[in-house]
């Protein structure tokens, strides 16, 4: 089975001390986007470029699922501004993949933790 966690711990740790986001595809290809914000704390990704990042993977045979962002101080826990950003795009999952592991969010009627793999 293809695991795209390794992947995604080296596309945090590249983005270190800054956020990063990208890109996740079926087959487990993490494609990291440029956060514009160069923050610790948040991240902010260009429309026009997330388009295109998608279709050069959709030219390349991969399928983009989802997104990840990485928050390189802390746990894989939403911040207070995720948890917003959940509420406001009900049964979206979010990935975070955080200084202690991945974990995947998603609010319905309230948020919900949809696993955390811790990293070992
Ligand atoms: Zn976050």
């Amino acid at each position: 089975m293809t695991d795209a966690s390794a992947a995604l711990y080296e596309a945090r740790d590249e983005a270190y001390p800054n956020e990063g986001v990208g890109i996740v595809t079926v087959d487990c290809i993490v494609y990291p986007l440029i956060n514009q914000a160069r923050s610790a704390t948040r991240f902010v990704v260009n429309e026009k470029l997330v388009h295109e990042a998608q279709q050069e993977l959709i030219g390349q045979g991969h399928i983009p699922v989802t997104f990840y962002h990485t928050h390189p101080a802390s746990p894989p826990s939403p911040s207070a501004r995720d948890e917003l950003w959940l509420q406001e795009h009900p049964n979206q999952v979010m990935m975070i993949v955080g200084k202690t592991g991945i974990a995947g969010w998603v609010h319905t009627d309230r948020l919900h933790s949809l696993g955390k793999i811790s990293k070992g």
